[in-house]
C-alpha cells in the first residue's frame, strides 16, 4: 500500500511549491531534502549578527499581470511572507555610462531616452516588444502549450511568441540599436538568466525583464528562507511530512512506472536505506541527476532527451556583513552592475564572464537600502555576485581552493572600494560561495543555477516538460518547464502540481 500520494525529491522552490499546492488540495505529501534546511538556492545562513541571503537579489513582478500573484494568493503567501519593493531595477556603471534604471516602464523609457536621445524610437520599440511577449506568454496555456500549438489559430493569437521563438536578445538588440552602450545598459542584469546575449532566448529575456518593468523588483523581508519555510510548513500543516537531512538515492520503478524512492540520512553514521511508496514521484532534483537515480532499464528515454542539452552558468557570491549601513557611505542604489571597459559590446560579455576576476562584470547588492531584516540596526548585509563556472575551480586541492577563494574575495573588495570608497574598513565578516558551493548544497551539476541554459532551442515549447517519459514521474525545478530563477522554479512547481491534480 502506498504511504503517500506524492513524494518530492528536493526542497528547492519547485519542490516546495508543488508540495504546498498538492497538500492544500488534500494530497498526502512527503518531501525529502538532502540539506538540513529546505529552500535550495532560496535559503539563508547565519554568520555573527547577520542573516546572509544565499540566492535572492530581486524577484520580479507581483503585479496583476504576473502569474505568481495568483499562485501566492492561492497559497496565502502574501498573508505570511512580507515582500519589500526595491527602490529601482538596477544601476549600471562602466567607464562611459552611469545610469539608474527604474523598475517602472514609463520612467525607464524616459531615463533611457534622456541618456540616449538618438535611440528614442528603438527604446520605445524594445519596451513594446518585451511587454507584448510577456502578455502573450502569460496568456499561453503553458502547462500544455504543445497541445495549443496544434491549433492553426496559434500564430494569430501569439504572434510575438511564434515569430520570436528562435530569436535571441543579442540579435534583437543588434537589429534595432546602434549605440553599443545602450545595448550594454539593457543587458546589465543578463546573468540573472544566462551568460551570453547571443544565445539567450528573446522570449525568456522579454518575459522576465517586462515583469521587472511592469511590477518592479522585490525582496523578501528576513530573507528568502522565510518563503521556503512557509511553504514547507504548509506541507506539514496539511498532514504531509518534510524530511530535511535525507537524500534520495534511488527511484523505485515497476516496469516503466515510478512507484517510490529509496532514501537515507545525508549525514551521520547510521546510513540505513529506507523505502517509501507513492502514486506520484516529483523530482525537484536536477534532471541530469534524476537519470542516475533511475534503474538502468528506465534511464534511456530521459537520457536521450537531455544528454546533449547545455547547462546554465553558475554564480559566485561574496556574502558580506558590514559594521555600518552601507547607504551611510553615500551608496544610493540597491543593486549596481559594474562592467569593465573591456566590455565594449554584447559580444564581449561572455568573454568577460569567462575572463579574470579582476575584470569580470559583477553586481553589488546593498540590502541596507531597504528594510531587509538581515542585520541588526546600524549594521548591514551586502553581496557581490558574478558569473562563475566550475572550470574556475577545477583541479585544486582543499588548501588551494580555500586560498583561491580568499584571493578572489580580496580582488572584489578592491573593486568594491573603487565603487564605494571606505567600504573595506566596514567589513565585519564574509563568506565566499562559488559554483562548487552551489553544486555541493543543491547537487546541481556544475553548480548550474538556472537548470538547462535558457537558449531558444531549450526554452518555451522545447523545454523538458513537467511530465517525464517515466509514468508517474514529474519534474518541478529550474531544469524543466518553464525555466530558472525564482519565478521559473515557482511556476514549474505550480504547473507540475496542477498537471498531477488534473490527471
Ligand atoms: C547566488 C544566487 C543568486 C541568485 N539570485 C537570484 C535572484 O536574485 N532572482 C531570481 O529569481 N533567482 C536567483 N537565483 C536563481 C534561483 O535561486 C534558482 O534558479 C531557483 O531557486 C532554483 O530552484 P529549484 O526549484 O530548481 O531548486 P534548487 O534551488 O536547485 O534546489 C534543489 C533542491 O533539491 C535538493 N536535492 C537535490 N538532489 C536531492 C536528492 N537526491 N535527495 C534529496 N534532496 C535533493 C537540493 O539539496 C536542493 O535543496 C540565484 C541563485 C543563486 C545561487
Amino acid at each position: 500500500m502506498n504511504n503517500f500520494d506524492a513524494i518530492i525529491i528536493g526542497g528547492g522552490l519547485g519542490g516546495l511549491i508543488s508540495g504546498a499546492k498538492l497538500s492544500k488540495e488534500g494530497k498526502k505529501v512527503l518531501l525529502i531534502e538532502q540539506h538540513h534546511i529546505p529552500g535550495g538556492c532560496a535559503t539563508t545562513f547565519k554568520r555573527k549578527d547577520y542573516v546572509m541571503e544565499v540566492g535572492l537579489h530581486e524577484i520580479d513582478g507581483l503585479d496583476k499581470n504576473d502569474p505568481k500573484t495568483e499562485i501566492f494568493s492561492d497559497l496565502k503567501v502574501f498573508d505570511n511572507v512580507e515582500f519589500v519593493k526595491v527602490p529601482e531595477f538596477y544601476c549600471f556603471k562602466n567607464e562611459r555610462v552611469d545610469i539608474v534604471i527604474p523598475g517602472n516602464t514609463k520612467e525607464a523609457i524616459d531615463v533611457l531616452i534622456k541618456e540616449f536621445p538618438e535611440e528614442e524610437k528603438s527604446i520605445k520599440k524594445i519596451f513594446k516588444r518585451i511587454h507584448a511577449i510577456r502578455k502573450e506568454f502569460n496568456n499561453l496555456p503553458l502547462e500544455r502549450w504543445k497541445v495549443a500549438l496544434l491549433f492553426p489559430i496559434f500564430p494569430l493569437l501569439y504572434p510575438n511568441i511564434v515569430f520570436n521563438t528562435f530569436n535571441t536578445i543579442g540579435k534583437f538588440l543588434d537589429s534595432i540599436i546602434q549605440n553599443e552602450d545602450l545595448k550594454l545598459v539593457l543587458l546589465a542584469n543578463l546573468f540573472y538568466y544566462h551568460d551570453n546575449p547571443h544565445s539567450m532566448s528573446l522570449i525568456y529575456y522579454g518575459v522576465a525583464q517586462a515583469s521587472f518593468y511592469g511590477g518592479g523588483g522585490h525582496y523578501i523581508k528576513g530573507g528568502s528562507q522565510k518563503l521556503s519555510d512557509y511553504l514547507a510548513k504548509m506541507i506539514t500543516d496539511n498532514g504531509g511530512e518534510v524530511l530535511p537531512g535525507n537524500k534520495v538515492t534511488k527511484i523505485i520503478t515497476e516496469g516503466n512506472k515510478a512507484i517510490g524512492v529509496e532514501y537515507q540520512k545525508t549525514f551521520g553514521k547510521t546510513l540505513k536505506i529506507k523505502e517509501v511508496f507513492a502514486d506520484t514521484v516529483i523530482a525537484n532534483a536536477a534532471i541530469p541527476n534524476v537519470i542516475n537515480l533511475l534503474p538502468k532499464e528506465n534511464q534511456k528515454s530521459l537520457k536521450q532527451k537531455t544528454e546533449k542539452l547545455e547547462k546554465s552558468c553558475s554564480l559566485i557570491s561574496i556574502y558580506i556583513g558590514f559594521k555600518k549601513e552601507i547607504k551611510e557611505l553615500n551608496n544610493k542604489h540597491y543593486s549596481t552592475f559594474v562592467y569593465d571597459e573591456n566590455v565594449k559590446n554584447p559580444s564581449d560579455m561572455m568573454k568577460n564572464y569567462k575572463g579574470s576576476f579582476e575584470k569580470r562584470g559583477f553586481v553589488f547588492v546593498d540590502y541596507s537600502q531597504i528594510d531587509s531584516g538581515l542585520a541588526p540596526k546600524g549594521k548591514s548585509f551586502g553581496v557581490v555576485c558574478a558569473v562563475d563556472y566550475l572550470t574556475d575551480w577545477e583541479n585544486l586541492d582543499e588548501e588551494e581552493y580555500k586560498k583561491k577563494k580568499e584571493e578572489v574575495a580580496q580582488i572584489f573588495f578592491k573593486r568594491l572600494e573603487k565603487l564605494i570608497p571606505g567600504i573595506i574598513q566596514e567589513i565585519d565578516c564574509y563568506e565566499v560561495g562559488t559554483s562548487k558551493t552551489v553544486a555541493r548544497y543543491t547537487l546541481n551539476p556544475e553548480g548550474s543555477v538556472y537548470g538547462f541554459a535558457q537558449t531558444p532551442r531549450q526554452s518555451g515549447m522545447f523545454r523538458i516538460p513537467n511530465k517525464s517519459p517515466i509514468k508517474n514521474l514529474y519534474f518541478a525545478s529550474a531544469w524543466t518547464n518553464p525555466g530558472g530563477g525564482f519565478t521559473g522554479a515557482i511556476l514549474s512547481g505550480w504547473f507540475c502540481a496542477n498537471e498531477i491534480l488534473n490527471e
